[in-house]
């Protein structure tokens, strides 16, 4: 049996997706391209085993991972999914995302991701306390503040960051702030974090409106998630004079052609953990999400949402990418014949990110910033990224996400270069 090697992409996978992207950026690479199979090989990958005692005396075991993707520029950054179809693959590609994304608004971070093969749902507080405790020992031989900072990705929270930080600071025995980001307040959190990743994508989302000719007042958006992020973008978008017109979470789709309530719809989901039921709005198939006509789509769930099949459906003006991956390789293909710009992850949900880097800049200074102060740098460290990614698009004929890459991978492999190979 040939035996391949575990950075080989399994048919249409997330890690295939990255893998393709990386190939579209090679010839804009100059003679950085020498270094180019860096990115195709994350540096490390820990797999480890989970067992912990369930409430019933029952013991169960959950699979967890830890990919390092790069630390050529820093330490590595990158959220943790708790997700019953994670797989090391998916993390692999995700943590290679954090490495282009960290790069494209130029944090001095590598990239990396983990993730837990489970369904949190099923868990009581302490078996997710328990879970989250072992996953963090067994993967501290790895992390730490100046070796790789964890924060919160789907199904993880401040919360999940405080026994992460806890467990940590214990089995080192010293209180460590800085190992994770996004924590509670209390416990070395910044203010803005929790809402920062949808405020980015709004941002972002904002910025490529305005160069597109693309009018916010009035604008129909669809939203795909309704957690941290999509909640977050689809209230900002209501704030600026935009309507939300259909919004698809785990529970079903909805659709109002007028604009959806959005106070609400956000007390809706606080009491029924989902926006399936909202009186406000007619309930529709959730295939059909792809077929409402909106000026701006924002996936902000999972991966391989935009097939080519659903691309040669849309009827938008714009894709914002709030999820990670979301769109196939196939999918942009369609999209870019059609003429449908897409704005990359890498760059609109990157406001995350950024204000985990402020917090960590905090937690090491002791010194907190107020609200407002995180709010206007991160708009500005948006802002000034997405110019760069643009005028790279304009000038070299690329879509938006070669040309994020390109901004990226080039800092990613001028770094490589310079730090040189050891021994
Ligand atoms: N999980 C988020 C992302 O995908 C944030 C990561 C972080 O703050 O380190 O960008």
């Amino acid at each position: 049996m040939d035996h391949l090697s575990f950075i080989s992409p399994t048919r249409n996978s997330p890690w295939g997706t990255y893998l393709a992207q990386v190939e579209a950026t090679l010839p804009y690479l100059g003679k950085l391209a020498r270094w180019a199979e860096t990115l195709r090989r994350p540096k490390r990958a820990l797999i480890v085993d989970i067992p912990i005692e369930l409430d019933d005396g029952r013991i169960a075991h959950y699979e967890g991972y830890r990919v390092q993707h790069s630390l050529t520029r820093g330490p590595g950054k990158g959220g943790v999914r708790y997700h019953p179809e994670v797989t090391l693959e998916e993390v692999m590609a995700l943590s290679a995302w954090m490495t282009v994304k960290n790069a494209a608004v130029n944090l001095p971070y590598g990239g990396a991701k983990g993730g837990i093969r489970v369904e949190p749902r099923d868990l009581s507080l302490k078996e997710l306390e328990r879970v989250t405790r072992r996953y963090t020992s067994e993967i501290g031989i790895i992390i730490g503040p100046n070796q790789d900072i964890p924060a919160p990705d789907v199904n993880t929270n401040g919360q999940i960051m405080a026994w992460m930080m806890d467990t940590y600071s214990m089995n080192t025995g010293a209180t460590a702030t800085g190992v994770v980001t996004g924590k509670p307040i209390p416990l070395g959190g910044s203010l803005g974090r929790v809402a920062a990743t949808g405020r980015g994508v709004f941002v972002i989302a904002r910025e490529a409106m305005r160069r597109l000719g693309l009018p916010l007042e009035g604008a129909r958006v669809a939203v795909q998630g309704f957690g941290n992020v999509g909640s977050v973008a689809a209230k900002m978008f209501v704030a600026n004079g935009a309507r939300i017109v259909c919004v698809q979470d785990h529970s079903g789709t909805i659709l109002n052609e007028q604009s959806l309530d959005m106070a609400r719809l956000l007390d809706h989901v606080a009491l029924h953990k989902g926006v399936a039921g909202f009186p406000g709005a007619d309930a529709i198939d959730n295939e059909n999400f792809w077929d409402v006509q909106s000026d701006v789509l924002i996936p902000a769930a999972l991966e391989g949402q935009i097939s080519a099949e659903r691309a040669n459906r849309l009827r938008t003006g714009l894709v914002v990418e709030g999820a990670n991956g979301p769109t196939t390789p196939d999918g942009e293909a369609v999209l870019a014949e059609r003429g449908i710009p897409v704005v990359p992850d890498v760059i609109a949900n990157a406001g995350g990110v950024t204000v985990s880097y402020f917090e960590w800049v905090q937690d090491f200074s002791s010194f907190f910033w107020t609200e407002d102060e995180i709010n206007v740098r991160l708009d500005k460290i948006l802002v000034g990224a997405f110019k760069g990614i643009w005028e790279t698009s304009e000038q070299h004929r690329i879509s938006l996400r070669t040309a994020a890459f390109t901004v990226a991978c080039t800092r990613v492999l001028q770094a490589r270069e310079e730090r040189g190979l050891y021994p």
